[in-house]
């Protein structure tokens, strides 16, 4: 065991993939590592007396100290202490709790332990001079990651799928998160779809506590087959990508043709080139000549292909339960384009044209988010990361090792792999 433990020390990555070569050569250790967890109790000094109190609504620091019988000036000293030393200065409502120790019964709080995580314990000690010192402890996580797979039956949404897979609720709403650019949840899922999900779940001491990051999804989608890894760059950050490593969070361009000048910005009110009235301006206009390709700001299903005075031939896109894009004044459509097409980031829609209210050839691009109009260029999206050949170079070894594990542990659903 202290071996296994010995080898486990390097970063994240090496971590790993250590942890996997154990999978795959030494299975009997791995099988030790997966039945071991028996918890290790704490034994308290005999005499010892504590007491827990959960922070509750309208508590505060003072009223929970001098309830234990502390005074103004430890009140005084105690918050000094957990500003300064761990970066304290409000307490949570049943989140925060305390724990107040005496030597015995009838003796002052000599130590005081506030738990704000179970992965933090800030320990507040009285000295022999009456201050307090303070001290925070990082509570050492055991971090595991558990496979599940999951079906869409008929009538299914994917996240009751994913609970009758077993997946939490929280990792759920991560795996939205992740593929919301790739799928719409609301109108994508069919019966027959097989998912899987990759995760952590963190143990302190043998024991559950909480789950941690999703670290490679798939999904069988309309437009395909989605895999998704999360990788740790050099330099330390993380993000998620493609079986190739490439930036695997798709979003939205905020500029479909590439280099196109802005001709006219998103506007509340601006007053309109045809109509001569002021008028709010719900996109962005970019000059590109008639018979430029336009193409999808992202991935999604065409849900409007038609003409209005306004926009003339327009396209509009409906990305996930969020986002949708509109594409006006177009000269044609695209072949194969229409109401219920699913299309991908980048292929064209249609060809840039000057029908409906226009001056001129442009692209006149607009975003909906949640129903609103928003401007294109400057709405929050999530960032699309790409892997450098040094990066994508380990991120490949790094995938081929994570994709070994998973096949051993999709034949074996009780087996995790050490973190
Ligand atoms: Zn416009």
């Amino acid at each position: 065991m202290k071996k296994v433990k010995e080898i486990m020390n390097p970063s994240m990555l090496s971590r790993l993939v250590m942890a996997l070569a154990i999978v795959l050569s030494l299975v009997a250790i791995f099988t030790v590592v997966l039945y071991r967890g028996g918890a290790k109790v704490s034994v308290n000094e005999p005499s010892e007396c504590k007491t827990m109190v959960v922070v509750a609504s309208g508590d505060t620091l003072g009223k929970l100290l001098i309830d234990q019988g502390l005074n103004n000036s430890d009140v005084n000293a105690i918050a000094d202490a957990l500003k300064k030393n761990a970066g304290i200065s409000t307490l949570r409502a049943d989140n925060d709790k305390f724990e107040f120790v005496r030597p015995d019964t009838d003796s002052p709080v000599s130590k005081i332990v506030l738990i704000p995580s179970p992965w933090k314990q800030v320990e507040l000690t009285c000295s022999e001079n009456g201050g307090w010192n303070c001290n925070t402890i990082e509570i050492e996580r055991d971090t595991r990651a558990v496979y599940k797979t999951g079906e869409i039956k008929n009538g299914d949404s994917f996240y009751l799928a994913g609970i009758r897979a077993g997946i939490p609720a929280g990792i759920l709403i991560d795996v939205y998160d992740l593929l919301a650019f790739e799928m719409d949840f609301e109108r994508d899922v069919r019966a027959g779809q097989h998912f899987s999900v990759l995760y952590e779940e963190n143990f302190s001491e043998g024991q559950k506590v909480d789950n941690g990051h999703v670290l490679a999804v798939q999904f069988e989608a309309l437009r395909g087959n989605v895999k998704m890894y999360r990788f740790k760059k050099s330099d330390g950050t993380t993000g998620y990508y493609d079986e190739n490593g490439n930036g695997a969070i798709k979003s939205l361009k905020r500029t479909p043709i590439n280099n196109a000048k802005v001709t006219s910005n998103f506007s509340t009110s601006r007053k309109h080139p045809v109509l001569g009235f002021t008028r709010a301006h719900k996109g962005v206009d970019f000059r590109a000549s008639t018979g430029t390709p336009i193409p999808a700001a992202g991935a999604g299903r065409v849900v409007a292909r038609g003409f209005n005075r306004g926009h003339g031939n327009y396209v509009k896109i409906r990305h996930n339960g969020t986002f949708e894009t509109l594409y006006a004044h177009m000269s044609r459509f695209a072949k194969g384009v229409g109401v219920g097409t699913a299309v991908k980031q980048g292929q064209t829609i249609g060809y840039v044209g000057s029908t409906g209210l226009s001056t001129g050839p442009h692209l006149h691009y607009e975003v909906i988010k949640d129903g609103v109009h928003v401007n294109p260029l400057t709405v929050k999206l999530p960032a699309i990361s790409n892997l450098d050949d040094a990066n994508k170079k380990k991120f490949l070894e790094y995938r081929k090792t994570l994709d070994n594990g998973i096949e051993h542990l999709a034949k074996n659903p009780n087996w995790f792999i050490q973190m």
